[in-house]
């Protein structure tokens, strides 16, 4: 089967967000019909057969811009010729000829959309645009073909019902459940009626979403902050007046202008003095999008949740939560509620004790006022300078980026997992700024390749992620082609990159993520390396950060780079010491927007259209998280994640990965830290299973107990609500 959901599911919020768009776009009547016709594609077209290149590594030497499209039109139609005979096999419907079959289609389209998928977001132009707006449609259509075809889910319904006695070995079963169950999930199963019901939510869905994402990016656009007061900005640096000069310009206004972040908070906030400035920046933050008008998104999301519920209910599901969840680790929204029910009270015990130290400051500085929501980062930030003060000009030089990859990232794989790095230049990429290296396993064998593309471009997404160029899979005989993408401020020619340590972090986590791809040992393609649920796919990628300030790593990496000498004591138990600062808050304001997503996806199928404001205090009330000095991190009406971004019912999967990631590191700790005998039981048990078997009992398993969160309080300085058992 092709891996479309691969397509659909980035790593990330940027690929997701990009994704969206080109849906967007799809949707635009008229869209397709301005396209140039391809060139015809034939053997010239270096997407025609596999690479030749060791690991079949794409061949950026080759490739043209203009050679993606017709390599998609054709992979498209021969997936749908193969699923169309796949379907209407004569023989009797068999795991081999059904299943396997399936794991077997769809290369020539895999080949062409990993590696465009690639370029378009770290490397696009607008020719690479216009191709992806014209294939977007097609794309989704293909994966209608497959999951709504009813000869197809026959068979595999045959199949799926006699797995039992088939003799299957596990990895086959699982394959067999998973598929059955995607194929359910997405409507298999519905009558024809119920099935264009269902298309028609699926289509009114969809248009509320662009609408919501637009609304909110003018209402976002429209809330920024405006004066023609220079004293109202006191406090910003002269740099921050400079900027705000030029968005007040950009938007043919007088004077300065404050642009909104997509979050609640923004982030002036810390350091503008005027209380009053503070305030009203804050006031049109949260109401950028309640202000009437074409941009309210609030009926909208009052439309979208209830459409969700109705969609769950077709479906035969309870609530729209039961139905998104139905896959994931968690398995219910019971469970999700449960872990996010119990972090609550260590996180508003935390936060309000962090208000009473802020309240505190102000009352020594007479301010005369009781904390808000808007005062908070301010005193935070006095807090956090005077307790913590870390100056990133300071650490900066023990962090030079090749020297962290080498001395820090690549050395703690090498002592966990024996693998190691040669660097090669004879494989092509398409920036010059890439690296390349052929990852080496313990036995000598070639492992992997694994390419990094760490520096900022204008035709780069934001963010930073991990995904490939060529899955692992058995059955297929491939071997991980794996890259890592970041966005790091690049040095003038000649000079080191010198990063911070929340760039040093994004590497190790990001390589935590091409760990998990690398030590992928799957016999199928769709189960393989990341391919696994949402609210596990983060946990070996923060598992990997937690190298990052392991004492015996970080003494490894963390060299000046001119002189070479270790990073003082003093200045790194600060970087230590800050990673617990303002804990309280910061959960606090996670769980909060956590819970409201939950909520608005277990409403029920026969609820009436909500309001969103009375929803929404009556959520945060109902589950303790109404702190009137630490909003949620997103307010319902411009919750972009949930109601634009694909995280519907989901954003708890930040959190639970954060659960499974500090325990998994706690079990490290406990049993001796970074050694081989470690790493290569987390690499048999977790890292090379992919999606083979049910990850939950596999967690415990390796684990030897079920996962808990008191590591993840702890890490996050907390303490937990309950005493210990
Ligand atoms: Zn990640």
């Amino acid at each position: 089967m092709t891996k479309m959901d691969m397509y659909w599911t980035g790593l990330l919020l940027p690929q997701i967000s990009t994704l969206i768009t080109a849906g967007a776009i799809a949707l635009t009547p008229g869209a397709a019909t301005a396209q140039a016709v391809p060139p015809p594609f034939g053997p010239a077209n270096p997407f025609y057969a596999p690479s030749t290149l060791p690991f079949h590594a794409p061949d950026f030497n080759k490739i043209r811009d203009d050679d993606y499209q017709p390599a998609i039109e054709a992979g498209i139609a021969q997936n749908l010729e193969e699923i169309r005979a796949i379907a209407d096999n004569p023989e009797a419907p068999t795991f081999e000829n059904t299943f396997v079959a399936m794991e077997k289609s769809g290369r020539l389209i895999d080949r062409v959309m990993e590696v465009f998928n690639g370029v378009t977001q770290a490397n696009t132009n607008p020719a690479l645009q216009k191709v992806q707006e014209t294939e977007a449609p097609k794309l989704a259509a293909l994966q209608d073909a497959v999951f709504l075809n009813p000869k197809l889910f026959q068979r595999v319904s045959k199949v799926y019902e006699q797995r039992h006695s088939l003799h299957l070995d596990a990895e086959s079963l699982r394959l067999v459940e998973h598929d059955y169950q995607q194929f359910v999930l997405a409507g298999a199963k519905l009558s024809d009626p119920d099935k264009a019901t269902l298309k028609k939510l699926n289509e009114e869905e969809a248009n509320l979403t662009v609408a919501f994402i637009s609304k909110l990016l003018a209402a976002t656009k429209n809330a920024a902050y405006v004066t023609g007061d220079k004293s109202a900005l006191a406090g910003l640096s002269d740099a921050e007046l400079a900027a705000a000069a030029d968005a007040a310009k950009e938007r043919n206004v007088k004077g300065w202008s404050l642009p909104l972040q997509n979050t609640t908070q923004q982030p002036d906030l810390q350091s503008l003095t005027n209380r009053d400035t503070r305030h009203a920046i804050f006031q049109n933050s949260w109401e950028r999008a309640e202000r009437g008008g074409d941009n309210d998104t609030r009926a909208t999301i009052a439309r979208l949740a209830q459409l969700r519920a109705q969609k769950a209910k077709l479906l035969g599901f309870p609530n729209f939560a039961a139905w998104t969840l139905m896959d994931q680790m968690a398995r219910n929204p019971e469970a999700a509620l449960k872990f996010m029910d119990a972090l609550v009270p260590a996180a508003t015990a935390k936060a309000n004790g962090e208000a009473k130290d802020i309240q505190a400051l102000i009352d020594a500085q007479n301010g005369g006022f009781t904390l808000e929501p808007w005062d908070w980062n301010f005193y935070a930030e006095q807090v956090r300078k005077a307790k913590y003060d870390l100056d990133e000009a300071q650490t900066k030089p023990y962090f030079e980026l090749n020297n962290v990859l080498h001395n820090g990232v690549f050395y703690a794989a090498q002592m966990l997992y024996g693998i190691t790095f040669k660097q090669r230049t004879d494989i092509p990429v398409y920036n010059a700024d890439m690296q390349v290296y052929e990852v080496i396993d313990a036995d000598g064998k070639p492992l992997a390749l694994w390419y990094c593309d760490y520096f900022k471009r204008d035709n780069k997404n934001g963010g930073a992620w991990m995904d490939t160029f060529v899955g692992q899979s058995k059955l297929l005989g491939t071997l991980p082609v794996i890259y890592n993408v970041a966005n790091f401020a690049k040095p003038v020619a000649g000079e080191p990159a010198l990063i911070s340590f929340s760039d040093v972090t994004t590497m190790f986590h990001e390589f935590g993520h091409g760990l998990h791809g690398m030590f992928a040992n799957t016999q199928y393609p769709s189960l393989s390396g990341t391919a696994v649920p949402r609210d596990y796919v983060e946990f070996p990628s923060q598992f990997n950060e937690h190298w990052a300030s392991y004492p015996a790593v970080f003494e490894h990496y963390a060299k000046h780079y001119k002189t070479g000498e270790p990073m003082p004591a003093e200045l790194a138990a600060k970087i230590k010491k800050a990673e617990t600062f303002n804990q309280g808050y910061l959960l606090t304001e996670l769980l909060a927007a956590a819970e409201l997503d939950m909520q608005w996806h277990t409403l029920a199928p026969d609820a009436p259209l909500q309001n969103p404001d009375a929803f929404e205090a009556a959520a945060l009330s109902n589950t303790h998280l109404a702190l009137s000095a630490v909003p949620p991190r997103y307010r319902s009406s411009y919750f972009m994640h949930i109601w634009g971004n694909g995280y519907a019912a989901g954003y708890y999967a930040y959190l639970w990965c954060e659960m499974l990631d500090d325990d998994a590191f706690q079990w490290f700790e406990d049993n001796g830290g970074l050694t081989r005998a470690n790493g290569d039981r987390f690499r048999q048990m977790i890292l090379s299973r992919g999606n083979t078997e049910d990850l939950a009992k596999a967690y415990a398993a390796w684990l030897g107990r079920e996962p808990d969160t008191g590591p993840m309080l702890k890490a996050r300085g907390l303490q937990p609500a309950a005493p210990a058992k």
